[in-house]
């Protein structure tokens, strides 16, 4: 969907014309896997479809795992910000996994950025300026979260974009939060599991306990938090989605009228973008080959993404839970995703002693995937998740049902629209035992239930195919929003 609310694009502008050299897009991803992934994805399609020279800006974090990536073999400029303050940044990255204070995080990489993000747009501008050429005025693509960039921007005269890298549902429900407190129904009163559980019946099919942000961010802190989000929003000239019309029509239309902005659903990014490759992990592919001596829909793949983790005992009743069931798994063990009683992350991570022997040929152990392929693999029949957004997409894309283990920020309503709206998979939910997880990797691989999840995921896999399609949603989507680009 593209719905022009109060904010209707004005006609097409110069795009090149008149001796203008091609618009510029600049762009700024939250430095976070989750969030680079969908914005070099987006950067792939502005090229190919408008024909935009690209320039991403780069916070001075993870600069080693940049200093290797791939996109900078393939002709993006990249502009680092911040390496001034790069010893604030480091701090800010999440060190307690899943316990780390995300919305806190967000807040302070806004105040650090910002003074080394107006000299950097500074010397991009005056760059621009010079030549023979009359230069086409630069817009900004912004993560949502960094709504200070976006002042930023709007200060110098730069247009701005809002990226929302999460699903529509999500931003529904943030966008209900202040109405929820007003109410009383946030926060809730205890943590007993009679409160959680109740439903919200402003938001359904979400549950109290779906809205709480993370266990350390405070409610002040998710307020703002999830307020420079929608200011960030309201204040461009459009927002993009990585979703498409036919899994969130309704909510795509509640953001367009509720916040009076043009919406751009151009997703699933990853569908239509070139392949250019945006991982900041280096990527165990001999996996693949694992996964080619596999018979068809057998395999429960494992993965919980770039920031969450799990404790020892968790750990533990992972691993013979999975050795206990009867599927074969492929199981990502990220390095420092497993957080001891201290607090610390272990590095290399231990697994039990006599699991490998009892998984031999059945199980694979890796550090980091190239997940999409894994996903759309023949052999791939399952995919135990966190629910991050892209996760989520990227296994509705695939046709492959999920068993939900979300954690924090917007997974646990990502998790619900699995099993409730999408019915595409089931939460697993209370204390992770090895019995449980045995049980749940049977019944999503083995049973009827899975199998029904599974047609149903392949239905949404033929609808995503369809919209980026002539005349798909999400290919009409582009069209529009690269028109407003050459107009802004
Ligand atoms: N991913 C990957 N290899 C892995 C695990 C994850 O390439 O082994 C990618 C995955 O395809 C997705 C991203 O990392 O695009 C994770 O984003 P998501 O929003 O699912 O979760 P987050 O990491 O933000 O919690």
């Amino acid at each position: 969907m593209a719905a022009a609310a109060a904010l209707s694009p004005a006609s097409s502008g110069d795009g090149g014309a008149g001796g203008r050299r091609s618009r510029r897009v600049l762009m700024f991803p939250l430095p976070f896997q989750g969030h680079i992934t969908p914005m070099l994805q987006l950067a792939d399609v502005l090229r190919c479809h408008g024909g935009f020279d690209v320039t991403i800006f780069q916070a001075a974090v993870n600069d080693a795992e940049w200093a290797r990536h791939p996109a900078a073999a393939a002709g993006y400029r990249f502009v680092t910000v911040g390496a001034g303050v790069a010893a604030a940044l480091a701090e800010t990255v999440p060190s307690k996994g899943t316990n780390s204070d995300f919305a806190g995080i967000i807040l302070r990489m806004n105040e650090l950025l910002r003074a080394p993000f107006e000299d950097s747009l500074r010397e991009v501008l005056a760059e621009d300026a010079v030549g023979d050429d009359t230069p086409a005025p630069p817009c900004l693509v912004v993560d949502s979260t960094l709504r200070g960039m976006q002042e930023v921007a709007s200060r110098l005269g730069v247009p701005t974009l809002s990226l929302r890298t999460g699903g529509a549902a999500c931003l529904v429900a943030y966008m209900a939060v202040p109405e929820l407190i007003d109410k009383g129904v946030l926060p809730p009163p205890s943590r007993d599991p009679s409160q959680l559980d109740m439903p919200v019946t402003e938001l359904p099919p979400l549950r109290v306990r779906d809205m709480l942000f993370s266990a350390t961010t405070t409610q002040a802190t998710m307020v703002a938090c999830f307020e420079c989000i929608i200011e960030s929003i309201r204040c461009s000239s459009g927002v993009i989605f990585n979703t498409f019309d036919d899994i969130e029509s309704a909510d795509l239309q509640k953001i367009a009228g509720g916040l009076s902005v043009a919406v751009y659903a151009i997703g699933p990014l990853h569908k239509i973008s070139a392949g250019l490759e945006s991982s900041l992990l280096t990527q165990d592919r001999s996996c693949l080959e694992w996964l080619d001596k596999q018979e068809a829909e057998s395999v429960l793949y494992v993965s919980f993404g770039s920031l969450a983790s799990m404790d020892a005992d968790e750990l533990l009743e992972t691993a013979w839970g999975l050795a206990n069931s009867p599927v074969p798994f492929l199981w990502v063990i990220r390095p420092n995703s497993v957080v001891q009683g201290s607090g610390s992350q272990q590095g290399q991570v231990s697994l039990p002693d006599g699991f490998e022997d009892a998984t031999r040929g059945r199980g694979m152990v890796v550090s980091w995937a190239p997940q999409q392929d894994v996903l759309r693999h023949r052999a791939v029949g399952g995919f135990w998740t966190h629910n991050g957004w892209n996760s989520t997409l990227e296994s509705i894309c695939d046709g492959v049902p999920m068993m939900c283990r979300p954690q924090f920020a917007d997974q646990m309503i990502n998790a619900r629209y699995v099993e409730e709206v999408w019915k595409v998979g089931f939460l697993l939910e209370g204390k992770l035992e090895r019995g449980v997880i045995q049980a749940a990797a049977t019944k999503l691989l083995c049973m009827e239930e899975g199998k029904e999840m599974r047609r149903r995921a392949k239905h949404f896999k033929d609808r995503a195919a369809v919209s980026t399609e002539n005349g798909g949603s999400t290919k009409a989507a582009i069209s529009m929003l690269v028109e407003l680009i050459k107009s802004l």
